[in-house]
């Protein structure tokens, strides 16, 4: 018979390989109409105050106001949601950064800047949902006890700032913002403020300066924003999606939000499919997912088939590409993404078939990235500029073979060395084209 310490571990050991097959069995990816965030993606139903609260929003605000500040920062920790807007720090840690007693104002600043390429989905919310991000807003405000919000949205979005005003006066005649919003004594205002179209801006201290109406110049930090923010005030910058998510997290629970998705990946995503498949799409879909599937479902496949993919940029322009054997097992989430050493990013999905020149396309990205640098720590400033140049001499057929080798100097030379993950995101499309197609890169030299 077995010692009662012996049957303690023969049971765990058995649990635990219960609980792994469990895992191994899930599979994700299949998230039903009644589990998603945004119900209102695509526009098929009204944008308007009416549509939104026939569609739950502003349904129980006021309730889970009074639940307290610390109830809402707790909830959103143990949801698991991350950062959607690329860096994935967790949302509720974040927010708990904030000094509850200051002096000073405190502002909560929501990053709708959205420049990174392939990423079009916070224009998507903001467009077709917008009273979601407000709610959040007033939400999140009052969990950090700030005194306002600023919509920092990017200048050429014209038509959907004018669409998120109107929203805005809307939720004000209601009363759910300004003065006793909700009805609860908590006075929180909410404005809106066009960019200029500087991708850096979508760094959250050039977003703060830019704010500040100075150029949009990433800062050093520390200090970080919740010590010294805009105006040097305590201040929590975060994403739309993240921002629109928390209002249904809080109405639902945390642990609804947490049982979709794989540990530390928990929650929905919305998805952008762009490039060469049958149907670019917008979608909102269970995180963990794997990245074929995503594809297969929503976006209608890969043009002329599976086995016509190239590869694919798996989280806006900044991650590194994945080749077509990693895409058919990768899951879409952090943890997944970055074992195969790329990174799960905005979820901006660009998938390339075998027609692209991938040099070609990676040689794009760092032109774009050498225009978009502001030029204030040398690494970057002339580090984007070398590795455009000498992209743009493979191209041009007057690269030699030591020069690949010189790409990956630099690209070295750019990480953590810099105020801001610009220079970082310009060197990893780099990285990711000679990891996985240096041989292509050869062939144009030799060429
Ligand atoms: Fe500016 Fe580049 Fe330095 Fe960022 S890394 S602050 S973009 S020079």
């Amino acid at each position: 018979m077995l010692s009662p310490q012996k049957f303690y571990f023969s049971s765990a050991k058995n649990y635990q390989h219960i609980l792994l097959n469990q895992i191994a069995k899930r599979k994700y990816g299949d998230l039903k109409e009644k589990d998603k965030v945004f119900t209102n993606l695509h526009g098929k139903l009204g944008w308007d105050f009416k549509s939104a609260i026939k569609r739950g929003d502003w349904s129980n605000t006021k309730n889970i106001i009074e639940k307290g500040k610390k109830h809402i920062i707790d909830e959103i920790k143990a949801s698991g949601l991350r950062g959607r807007g690329g860096a994935g720090f967790p949302t509720g840690v974040k927010w708990s950064f904030m000094p509850q007693n200051s002096e000073k104002p405190s502002y909560l600043i929501i990053n709708a800047d959205e420049g990174e390429p392939g990423t079009c989905k916070d224009r998507e919310i903001m467009r077709n949902d917008p009273q979601k991000l407000l709610e959040g807003c007033l939400l999140a405000g009052y969990a950090m006890n700030c005194k306002a919000a600023y919509i920092y949205i990017r200048g050429e979005f014209q038509e959907v700032r004018k669409r998120v005003e109107e929203a805005i006066k809307q939720a004000y005649e209601k009363g759910k913002l300004g003065k006793n919003a909700c009805n609860t004594g908590y006075d929180f205002d909410v404005r809106i403020h066009s960019g200029a179209g500087a991708y850096v801006c979508g760094e959250e201290t050039a977003l703060i300066e830019s704010l500040e109406g100075k150029p949009g110049k990433p800062r050093l930090k520390p200090p970080y924003p919740p010590q010294h923010g805009l105006w040097g005030n305590p201040t929590n910058v975060n994403n739309v999606e993240t921002i629109s998510s928390c209002p249904e997290i809080l109405r639902r629970g945390s642990s609804w939000y947490n049982s979709l998705g794989r540990k530390n990946n928990h929650g929905t995503k919305i998805f952008s499919i762009s490039g060469h498949v049958n149907r670019q799409c917008v979608i909102e879909e269970e995180m963990s997912i794997p990245l074929k599937k995503l594809i297969e479902k929503h976006a209608g496949g890969v043009r002329g088939g599976w086995e016509n993919l190239l590869a694919i940029i798996p989280g806006g322009s900044s991650t590194s590409l994945i080749p077509r054997q990693q895409c058919e097992e990768v899951l879409m989430d952090y943890d997944s993404l970055s074992q195969v050493k790329s990174s799960f990013g905005t979820g901006a999905i660009i998938v390339m078939d075998k027609s692209t020149d991938v040099v070609k396309a990676i040689a794009r990205l760092s032109k774009f990235y050498h225009h978009e640098s502001c030029g204030q720590c040398v690494p970057c400033r002339e580090g984007t500029a070398y590795l455009d140049k000498i992209m743009h001499r493979i191209l041009d057929g007057v690269a030699k073979l030591e020069e690949i080798d010189m790409l990956l100097e630099i690209t070295q030379s750019m990480k953590g060395t810099t105020i801001c993950a610009l220079a970082e995101a310009a060197a990893l499309p780099i990285e990711g084209l000679l990891r996985h197609f240096r041989d292509e890169v050869e062939k144009k030299i030799r060429k």
